[in-house]
């Protein structure tokens, strides 16, 4: 397959700035997405868990490294009403310009329903499978860290790979912080804004602005996270150039 048909949008070049809300904005206010009506419960929707072909700079499955041939999902949760208020980008969240995008509704029906599926992606795909966590939203509860671990640790096959803007030392994000420190191999999620050498996820205006290794889907190095690996087979931060 040609690399660059792997992705269903072309670019995932910095276009410059996306829609920033103001504080007064209800969905600012509200914790919420600017597109409500594009929120859904788990049973509106025939799988939680998309190809990763229909995500931007995803790609459908893995064309490089040990983990080549496995096939890449998304899980897409509400931006803000899931994330951490002190997220750095609670206003320009690039959720502001996925209109398109399902997100699904978190609680006891998503993880239900999400186990189910990773049990079905489990017999699917013996050799291996990524869930990328996630497009929008972010871990929202203990408990729902805690699903994922027991699922790390249910479903060989599974592996997690994604970012988070929690604290690694709230309650939260200390979950992530150990089920990452306990086998990185299996739930690689960075943490968004730390600069350390390892682990961090960070947002830069220029390539000028950082010593860490820029994702290379925007600087043309690679076309998306299938031709790339970078986030799963490393555990060095990288920068992100802002969109
Ligand atoms: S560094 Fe590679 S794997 Fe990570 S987000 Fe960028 S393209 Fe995807």
């Amino acid at each position: 397959m040609k690399a660059s048909t792997l992705r269903r949008h072309a670019s995932i070049e910095p276009k410059g700035a996306g829609v920033v809300l103001s504080a007064l904005h209800p969905a600012y206010r509200g914790a919420r997405s600017m597109f409500p009506s594009r929120v859904f419960d788990p049973d509106e929707v025939g799988r939680v868990l998309k190809d990763g072909h229909q995500s931007r700079k995803i790609g459908r499955t893995v064309l490089k490294g040990a983990r080549r041939g496995w096939p890449i999902f998304t899980l897409t949760l509400e931006e803000r009403a899931t994330c951490p208020r002190t997220c750095a980008v609670w206003g320009a969240c690039y959720g502001n310009n996925m209109q398109a995008a399902e997100r699904i509704t978190p609680g006891d029906e998503l993880e239900a329903t999400l186990w189910r599926e990773i049990a079905a992606l489990q017999a699917a795909h013996p050799r291996g499978f990524l869930i990328r966590l996630h497009v929008l939203g972010d871990f929202y509860s203990a408990g729902y860290v805690e699903m994922w671990a027991r699922a790390i640790a249910t479903f060989p096959a599974l592996h997690v790979f994604g970012y988070t803007a929690r604290s690694p030392f709230d309650e939260i994000g200390r979950a992530v912080l150990e089920l990452a420190a306990a086998d990185w191999g299996r739930f690689a999620v960075r943490f968004s804004g730390w600069r350390g050498a390892s682990r961090g996820a960070v947002v830069v205006d220029t390539p000028a602005d950082t010593d860490h290794v820029i994702c290379p889907a925007q600087t043309g190095g690679t076309d998306c996270c299938a031709t790339c690996a970078l986030c799963w087979h490393s555990e060095r931060t990288i920068a992100f150039l802002k969109h």
